[in-house]
């Protein structure tokens, strides 16, 4: 078990900078997530930790020694990417046991191991073909058998489901989250997808542009989102955000027509400041007795056992999901309420936008 720490570490191609300069530590046995939209700098940072990317600047510890100049095989760690190369002369059994052949491991030890991995991965059935004969699901599987198979220290995975379909995905995440438990690995996960990162992972690093957002377990992203970006990307479907302008301390009006102002804990700054307000689909009431903001109904989604209704608010398009038992229709005038406790604000109104608390 070794503990993974990036100090500003930097990664620019040419001109363009993937990564600005992020700094986190995961802990000695910590299952940490990387979450962040297509193009955000994801494997970029998971590349550098592995030793396939130079890191441009800064410093990657492991167990606080600085290993920038360490070569992939000397870091200790098994590596499951998305579209990781699997050896092709080489046969799905031959792939898997790589790594502990690597290590010199007596073939009679190594048989039951590959054996193993080979069933908790789903692959036992193809395991005298070569790579090409395989669908790309069944290719992913290799490639992470072959990075579990180790017992490494460090397991680094990069989408490493992103070919499979949704049910297989579910069970092999849990079978990755087991396994990181079993062998006492320092995990890092890549992935776009927040199911993922919220079924696995015990913190998440949010990031943005090559810029990490946000740190902490996924309650703390969720309750307490530090940017409108964080606030946005978590939850399905997403915030609300309403344009906003400050009253007073602690009042604001919504930009859309005839609306009422409205109370907020958060201490506001200035009158006359736009800020955004925000609330998530999940806190929108239908009707009740303070249910004071006009909407009309727009849409009505059916999604597993919850509607999905999206309400026209003077113009702007605010979801809700609810038991599905409203029997709303498209055109019916209804009234909202935003329980006080569930009211974000941020500071602004693009994606840097800072929470206020
Ligand atoms: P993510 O994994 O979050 O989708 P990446 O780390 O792959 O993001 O990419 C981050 C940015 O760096 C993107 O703009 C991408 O186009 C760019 N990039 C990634 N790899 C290279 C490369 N080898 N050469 C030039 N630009 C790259
Ligand atoms: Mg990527």
């Amino acid at each position: 078990m070794k503990s993974v720490s990036l100090h500003d570490v930097r990664k620019s191609y040419g001109g363009v900078d993937a990564v600005k300069g992020i700094s986190f530590e995961v802990a000695k046995g910590e299952f940490m997530g990387i979450l962040g939209p297509s193009g955000c700098g994801k494997s970029s940072t998971l590349r550098m930790i592995a030793g396939l990317e130079d890191i441009t600047s800064g410093e990657l510890r492991f167990d606080g020694v600085v290993v920038n100049e360490l070569s992939p095989k000397d870091r200790g760690i098994g590596m499951g990417f998305e579209n990781y190369a699997l050896y092709q002369p080489l046969t799905v059994r031959e792939n898997i046991a790589f790594p502990l052949e690597a290590r010199g491991m007596p073939r009679a030890e190594m048989a039951p191991r590959v054996q193993k991995m080979a069933k908790l991965m789903e692959v036992e059935d193809v395991l005298d073909r070569k790579p090409y004969e395989l669908s790309g699901g069944q290719q992913q599987r290799v490639s992470l058998a072959r990075a579990l198979v180790r017992d490494p220290s460090v397991l680094l995975l990069d989408e490493p489901l992103s070919h499979m379909d949704r049910h297989a995905r579910v069970r092999l995440r849990a079978r990755i989250r087991h396994i990181h438990d079993a062998i006492g690995a320092t995990s890092i996960y890549v992935t776009h997808d927040q199911e993922e990162a919220v079924a696995l992972c015990d913190r998440v690093a949010v990031m943005n542009f090559g810029d990490l957002q946000q740190i902490g377990s996924v309650e703390e992203l969720w309750h307490r989102p530090r940017n409108r970006f964080v606030a946005g990307f978590l939850g399905q479907p997403a915030m609300n955000f309403i344009p906003s302008v400050t009253v007073d301390r602690h009042r604001l009006r919504f930009e859309v027509e005839g609306q009422p102002t409205i109370e907020v804990r958060q201490a506001l700054p200035e009158p006359g400041r736009r800020v955004t307000f925000g609330i998530r689909p999940e806190h929108v009431r239908i009707g009740g007795e303070d249910a004071s903001i006009p909407g009309r109904v727009v849409l009505v989604e059916m999604e597993g056992d919850v509607d999905v209704i999206t309400i026209d608010v003077g113009g702007i398009e605010l979801k809700t999901r609810t038991g599905t038992h409203w029997a709303m229709a498209s055109g019916d005038q209804v009234r909202l309420a935003f329980p006080v406790e569930s009211r974000h604000v941020f500071d602004g109104e693009d994606d840097a936008a800072p929470a206020l608390a």
